[in-house]
C-alpha cells in the first residue's frame, strides 16, 4: 500500500495589489523592452512632465499564509510515526463477518429408548451410545438449537459440518435412557414436546424431569398439542380447520411458556406433516424454524418452514448414516466409525460423489462389474428425502439403476447403496451424495404439493419415515 500525506492548505487565494518599482524586477530585456512601451504609453496618456517615478501596478494572487495553529498541524502530519503502515487484508479479516451459508447441518430426530428392545423407533441404549461415539470420534461438533437460529439469523456461523440433536415427543426414557449418554459426550439436545404428552402420567416424561433436562444441556420445542397429522384435516370447513392449526401451533406454545417460562421458538410437525395452511398459521406465532422429518440436512437456504431431519431408528443404522455420513465428500468412502461397512469399494457410481448434475429428476447408477459375487437380491438403494428406492438390476452390465421418483427440490442428495457378497456375513455399503445446478431449481416450478414421504414419529405406527413414495 502506497503511504498517504495529508496536509491543510487554503485554496481560496488573496487578490492583491502588488507595487514594485519596473526597473528594479525587470530582467529581461523582451520584459523591459515591453515595459517601456507601457509605460510610454501611459505617460503618452496622462501626459508628459510629470515628476513622478515610474511605478508599475499589477494584480497578483498569493497563497493566503497558514496560521500559526495550521502549520502546528501539518506538523503533526508530516511525522512519519503518525501512520504505521497497513499489510493489505488485515482490517477486511479481522472486521468483516462471513457467514457460511454453505454449512451443512444434520438434524437428528429420535424419539423413545429402551435398555435393550430395538425398533424403528425406540432406540436401544446400547445403539445410541454407539452412535454418539461416533460423532465424536468422527469429531464432528454437535450444536445447540440456539446457534442453529442465531446461524439461521445471519448472527454467527456453525460448524461445518456439525450436527443437531433432536428427540421427540416427550418420553420418560428421554431422562432415564438417553440423558445420561448425552450427559457423558456432553451433547446438546432439545426435546420436541406436545402438550397432551408432558406430565401424562405412564411412560411421559414428568415436568420435574423436563426441567432437569433444561438445566442439563436440554432446549426445548414445540411438538403441538395433540400430535395429529396437521395435513390431514384440511377438508374440514376452513374456519374450524384454521381454529385447529391455532391451537396445535400456538396453544402448544403458550403451555410451553406457562410450565417452563421458556419460550419456544422451534416447532416439529407430528409426523412431519405439514401444508401451507400451516406454515401460513406458524408464522402468527413468531416461530424461527419448524422442522420436518424429510431425510435432508438442514441448510441455511431452506424454507425456516420446512427443515430437514433424519429420523434415526432403533433398528437399522441407515438413516444415521446418511445424515452423518458427511466423510464420503472427498469421495466414495464410508467412515468406518459410522459403521458403514468397507471403507473402499470397488463401485463405481452415477453420479459421482461430489459431481454436478443438471437434472432434477437423474437416474442413479452403480457399477457392480468388479464385484462379481455380488447378490443383486440383496441390493438395497437409500436416497435422501426418498427412502428406499425401487432398483433394476442389468445382468449384462452388472449395473444397478435406480430413478429419483420426483424432481429433487435440495439441492444436495445423499445416496445410500449396500449390496451382500456371497461368502460375507456383512453387507459391503457405501453413501455418497452429488448436486444438481442450484438454477435448475429457480427455472422449474415448485412442486404443487408439500406432501412428504410417508412420515412416522410414533412407535405404533409401522410405516417408514423414509420409505418409497
Ligand atoms: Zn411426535
Amino acid at each position: 500500500m502506497l503511504p498517504v500525506k495529508f496536509r491543510i492548505f487554503n485554496e481560496v487565494a488573496m487578490r492583491k495589489t502588488v507595487r514594485f518599482e519596473v526597473v528594479k524586477r525587470a530582467t529581461l530585456l523582451r520584459e523591459i523592452f515591453l515595459i517601456f512601451a507601457l509605460v510610454f504609453a501611459f505617460a503618452f496618456l496622462v501626459g508628459c512632465g510629470s515628476d513622478e517615478k515610474p511605478i508599475f501596478e499589477v494584480e497578483v494572487e498569493v497563497p493566503v499564509p497558514l496560521t500559526p495553529e495550521q502549520e502546528k498541524i501539518n506538523a503533526i502530519l508530516d511525522s512519519p510515526e503518525l501512520f504505521e503502515p497497513v499489510v493489505e487484508g488485515t482490517v477486511a479479516a479481522e472486521e468483516a463477518f462471513v457467514l457460511n451459508k454453505a454449512a451443512q447441518v444434520a438434524v437428528l430426530c429420535y424419539h423413545d429408548f429402551h435398555v435393550s428392545k430395538a425398533t424403528e423407533m425406540v432406540m436401544p441404549a446400547a445403539k445410541f451410545r454407539d452412535q454418539m461415539r461416533a460423532i465424536k470420534e468422527a469429531g464432528i461438533p454437535v450444536i445447540t438449537m440456539a446457534d442453529f437460529l442465531a446461524w439461521l439469523r445471519e448472527e454467527k456461523n456453525v460448524p461445518d459440518p456439525c450436527i443437531l440433536i433432536t428427540i421427540d415427543d416427550g418420553w420418560d426414557a428421554v431422562h432415564s435412557i438417553a440423558f445420561p449418554i448425552l450427559k457423558e459426550f456432553e451433547f446438546p439436545f432439545t426435546i420436541f414436546l406436545y402438550q397432551d404428552y408432558l406430565n401424562a402420567g405412564g411412560r411421559s416424561l414428568d415436568l420435574d424431569e423436563l426441567k432437569e433436562l433444561m438445566s442439563n444441556g436440554g432446549e426445548i420445542g414445540c411438538h403441538s398439542v395433540t400430535h395429529t397429522n396437521m395435513a390431514d384435516k384440511a377438508e374440514r370447513d376452513p374456519a374450524a380447520y384454521r381454529e385447529y392449526l391455532q391451537v396445535e401451533l400456538g396453544q402448544s406454545k403458550r403451555f410451553l411458556k406457562e410450565v417452563t417460562g421458556v419460550e419456544s421458538k422451534v416447532f416439529a410437525y407430528p409426523f412431519g406433516k405439514y401444508n401451507d395452511q400451516a406454515i401460513e398459521v406458524a408464522e402468527d406465532f413468531g416461530y424461527e424454524a419448524l422442522f420436518t422429518v424429510n431425510g435432508r440436512r438442514a441448510s441455511w437456504y431452506d424454507p425456516r418452514a420446512e427443515l430437514g431431519r433424519f429420523v434415526v431408528h432403533g433398528d437399522n443404522d441407515f438413516n444415521f448414516n446418511l445424515a452423518t455420513g458427511f466423510r464420503s465428500r472427498d469421495g466414495i468412502e464410508a467412515d468406518p466409525s459410522l459403521s458403514t461397512g468397507d471403507a473402499k469399494l470397488p463401485f463405481t457410481t452415477f453420479p459421482a460423489p461430489e459431481e454436478r448434475v443438471k437434472e432434477r429428476r437423474p437416474e442413479i447408477r452403480v457399477d457392480l462389474s468388479g464385484l462379481d459375487d455380488a447378490l443383486p437380491e440383496s441390493i438395497e438403494m437409500k436416497v435422501g428425502g426418498f427412502g428406499s428406492l425401487r432398483t433394476d438390476f442389468d445382468p449384462a452390465s452388472r449395473t444397478v439403476r435406480c430413478r429419483v421418483p420426483q424432481s429433487m427440490r435440495n439441492p444436495e442428495c445423499l445416496v445410500y447403496f449396500s449390496v451382500q457378497v456371497e461368502g460375507e456375513s456383512k453387507a459391503r455399503s457405501v453413501s455418497w451424495r452429488f448436486y444438481f445446478d442450484k438454477n435448475a431449481l429457480y427455472l422449474e416450478k415448485p412442486e404443487e404439493t408439500r406432501q412428504l414421504p410417508p412420515a412416522v414419529d410414533e412407535p405404533g405406527m409401522e410405516r417408514g419415515v423414509q420409505e418409497s413414495v
